[in-house]
């Protein structure tokens, strides 16, 4: 076990995101190829936002994407005193001070910096308070911040894993607030306090915290620790490459488990949104010890990945067409369950057919949901004929008395297997003297209702004899009646 410790440090406002997920992956692989461990911890400082429903589908997020961590959750809101503690020590140290500023009196200072369109820095005006000018503050009823004292001059210079060096003129950092008047830590504060105070070796984070960095590392300056290593992964960006939303579709984990995603194409999927594993660079395909092993921080871009939910969903067909079949019926169980044609838990023989349903349908689903929607004529018998198909294959001369014949020969036919059916249909398309396609389009539509789908005959004997004769028998009154009614 090396030394190396990163955390995944989500806040409970809403659901794991792909972005945070990625974050989560990313640390995973890293921790992993490094052997060291990986820390989960919950930012839950902001009291009004998070919410322990969030908590729990974010674990249960994870859980599904096979991200174990091997510390926590520890939760912010449950080491308030370390802040408080920490807070206490800067300013006992000088490095910190209370600030007694009301929203109010730093109001001027504001505007003007809108006016001239730069950010407004606090000018320090409660940096050399009198123990005196404290009190009084307090007798008012002025509730203070703690803020940090921050140098002025020279830059500080954060060494990135992935960017390499980023520097900030400390002229544009001013004595930011770590402890809020509520008595609570910023965001910054916890989260360095923390970082340190659980040694953390590595703190790999979304692009958009890069510029908390220089704040962070003058607290770990202060508060007289080593720094961590930063590393801040690309953003994810939308196909038109505006911010990642909503209306570009499923973004959440939970959204891409309901739309029928499998947890190894997502996590395939995430891993090369910023990452190339190099050398050959025409490599997919990969499984989570693949990764683990070829993960390096250097492999990592700094550009901002492009969201394409077209490769996600090809790399899922490729996961549903090579899971292991007992797996992938387990997953698509809830899926058919949704869609009424099964109901759990199923017995013995239900469950073989569920199963052998799946092994016939899975070449042609990119989802979950849509492998149950293309399975539901191996559960209803009730079905409309695709149009198109009515108007090719039912219009064709003849068509029902073939279809009729097809049904008579089935009844009869001994053993009833797919070998059998389809020598069935060969020997019978020849009697009739037509093509093999003339009997078997037809056959399709009247059996599942679409003109397209896997190998027919393995889906008449799946079906078996009853149904399909039924089916075909049907499907020949419904041409006789002349096209019309369904
Ligand atoms: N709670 C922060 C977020 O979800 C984590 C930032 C960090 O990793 O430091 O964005």
């Amino acid at each position: 076990m090396s030394g190396v410790r990163a955390r995944f440090a989500p806040s409970p406002t809403g659901e794991l995101h792909i972005g945070g997920a990625r974050t989560a992956l990313f640390n995973y692989l890293y921790v992993h190829n490094a052997g060291g461990k990986l820390i989960l911890r919950i930012d839950d400082t902001d009291l009004e936002r998070s919410r322990s429903d969030y908590i729990d589908k974010l674990i249960a997020s994870m859980q599904w994407l096979g991200l174990k961590w091997d510390e926590g959750p520890y939760y912010q809101s449950q080491r308030l005193d370390q802040y408080t503690r920490e807070a206490e020590r800067l300013i006992s140290e000088n490095k910190a001070y209370r600030c007694y500023c009301s929203t109010e009196m730093l109001a001027d200072g504001r505007s003007e910096a809108k006016k001239e369109s730069k950010a407004y820095l606090y000018p320090g005006s409660c940096r050399n308070l009198s123990e005196g000018q404290e009190e009084e503050f307090r007798n008012e009823g002025r509730t203070p911040v703690v803020r940090l004292l921050t140098p002025e001059q020279d830059v500080t210079v954060v060494r990135d894993q992935i960017r390499g060096e980023v520097s900030f003129e400390n002229a544009s950092i001013d004595d930011f607030i770590i402890i809020k008047s509520n008595g609570l830590p910023t965001y910054n504060f916890a989260s360095i306090v923390d970082d340190l105070q659980m040694e953390i070796t590595h703190v790999i984070r979304a692009e958009e915290h890069l510029s908390n960095t220089p704040r962070q590392q003058l607290c770990v300056n202060a508060l007289g620790y080593e720094l961590p290593y930063f590393a801040h992964v690309p953003m994810i960006l939308a196909p038109d490459r505006s911010k990642l939303s909503k209306r570009h579709g499923a973004t959440s984990v939970e959204e891409f488990y309901s739309e029928g995603y499998l947890p190894e194409a997502l996590i395939n999927y995430m891993a090369l949104l910023g990452w190339s594993p190099g050398a050959g660079g025409e490599e997919e395909i990969f499984s989570l010890a693949e990764m683990v092993n070829r993960f390096d921080l250097n492999k990592v871009t700094k550009t901002a990945a492009v969201y394409d939910v077209t490769k996600l969903s090809w790399m899922n067909s490729h996961y549903i067409r090579e899971y292991d079949l007992d797996k992938l019926t387990g997953a698509a169980i809830p899926f058919f369950e949704q869609q009424g044609l099964i109901e759990s838990p199923l017995n013995n023989n239900d469950y073989e057919y569920l199963k052998q349903v799946i092994a016939t349908v899975r070449e042609r689903a990119k989802t979950l949901v849509e492998m149950a929607e293309i399975s539901s004529y191996f559960y209803r018998d009730q079905f409309d004929y695709e149009q198109k198909g009515v108007n090719k294959h039912f219009a064709k001369e003849n068509a029902a008395e073939h279809v009729r014949r097809a049904a008579e020969e089935l009844e009869k036919l001994e053993p009833y297997d797919k070998e059998s059916i389809e020598a069935l249909y060969r020997s019978l398309s020849e009697d009739l003297g037509i093509s093999t396609g003339r009997l078997i389009h037809p056959t399709r539509l009247s059996i599942t209702g679409r003109t397209a789908g896997p190998g027919l005959f393995d889906i008449m004997a799946l079906l078996g004899r009853k149904r399909t004769v039924e089916r075909l028998k049907k499907a020949a009154a419904f041409i006789e009646g002349g096209l019309t009614e369904q």
